[in-house]
């Protein structure tokens, strides 16, 4: 029997944590644990985890989530989350190499042949929404999100409030009648801003408002999805289906899971299957790395509630390092018309250059958010 002989990881430009197991048997998974902002407090998470690991067998993936998960008394939270996540999908890799096919044929085989992505846009003025997004189109993706603002003040000016009906009126002028454009709050509003700007957002008609209030004022959600037709999503910060359950009985349209955060391919699943009883899509956050990606396309091509996926090749945060530098091909994150075709190598589907990631390693990186304060001098949502 194969056994997981050892767990390495990799803290690499421009933000991520990449998790390498090597088993006895030469096989190796790869995964991503990449937490922002967090990742070598995360790689220490991995470091201990792997003791519950090494030695035993890669191919209960399911018995390792539950005792990764749940084998200490204290659990939940994104560090651990996004260590067990890391180290789940390079378990998923492994089971999909020994076997010789993608993921997504152990997860039920496939109900789509492609999938469609959509792209990041910034910029804070109208014009430079509208120069950003017709880049995307020109590169061939139709539906695009964007940030709705900056800094919000608890109760928003005028001006904060028509630069949000501003920049969105610019992406929907440059979209015409067929792309999408989704517009992420970011939990930047507090629930007086969000429901003041959702209707005037309404003829323009948003693929989904994104993060509306904070994750951990989800008891406020409900308030939110019934003051608006358009849809809303959340979930980046969720880490777990018992975390998603409240927005889901809120009303939300669109689940959001991340597959670096929430608990990996194996939970992941498990929330679509949830959200799937209360008629909601999921579309998991990753504005990550090709790892994390690869991981979210294998579920979307196994999942029948899978509305889009989220991409980063170009977002204002990799800086030092794109999406497809540590791939040895980059041919299956290819997008053709604005998709991605089903993958066709085995485990996640892609294959990590490990020179490269080696050396990106030893450079490593100490990515941060951004602390933002208003005008008066107190603490702002960033
Ligand atoms: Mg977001």
């Amino acid at each position: 029997m194969t056994l997981i002989a050892r767990v390495e990881t990799f803290l690499v430009a421009p933000r991520w944590l990449f998790v390498r197991i090597e088993t006895d048997s030469g096989v190796v998974g790869w995964g991503e644990a990449t937490c922002e902002g967090r990742s070598e407090t995360v790689r220490t998470a991995v470091q201990q985890l792997s003791e519950l690991l090494v030695g035993r067998d890669p191919l209960r993936i399911e018995d390792h989530w539950q005792v990764m998960t749940k084998g200490s008394f204290y659990r939940g939270g994104p560090i651990l989350a996004s260590a067990v996540s890391g180290l789940d999908q390079a378990l998923w890799d492994i089971a999909g190499k020994t076997w010789g096919v993608p993921v997504h044929q152990l997860l039920g085989g496939p109900v789509r042949d492609r999938i469609r992505m959509y792209g990041w846009v910034g910029g804070d003025e109208p014009a430079e929404v509208a120069d950003h997004i017709a880049a995307q189109v020109e590169a061939g993706l139709t539906a695009v999100k964007m940030n709705a603002s900056g800094r919000m003040a608890p109760v928003a000016t005028v001006a904060e409030i028509d630069g949000v009906v501003a920049r969105v009126a610019a992406a929907r002028e440059v979209l015409g009648h067929h792309g999408d454009v989704a517009v992420d709050f970011h939990g930047r509003f507090t629930l007086a801003n969000a429901r003041r700007v959702a209707p005037l957002l309404e003829p323009f008609r948003p693929f989904f408002l994104e993060e509306p209030v904070l994750p951990e004022s989800s008891h406020l959600m409900a308030q939110f999805t019934a003051s608006t037709s358009t849809p809303v999503a959340t979930g980046e910060r969720l880490y777990s289906r018992q975390e998603f359950l409240p927005v889901l009985q809120a009303g939300i349209a669109v689940a959001q899971p991340d597959l670096s955060h929430a608990g990996g391919i194996t939970e992941t699943r498990k929330i679509a299957a949830l959200a799937e009883v209360y008629d909601v899509q999921i579309a998991p956050h990753c504005p990550l790395g090709p790892l994390a990606l690869a991981a979210c396309l294998q579920v979307g091509f196994a999942t029948p509630n899978y509305l889009i996926q989220e991409q980063s090749i170009g977002i204002h945060y990799n800086l030092g390092a794109e999406v497809l530098d540590y791939l040895v091909d980059p041919a299956p994150l290819t997008f053709v018309d604005g998709y991605v075709e089903r993958f066709t190598g085995p485990g996640l589907g892609i294959e990590i250059d490990e020179t490269a990631v080696r050396a990106a390693d030893a450079r490593g990186h100490a990515w941060r958010g951004p602390v933002w304060r208003h005008a008066d001098g107190s603490f702002a949502e960033w």
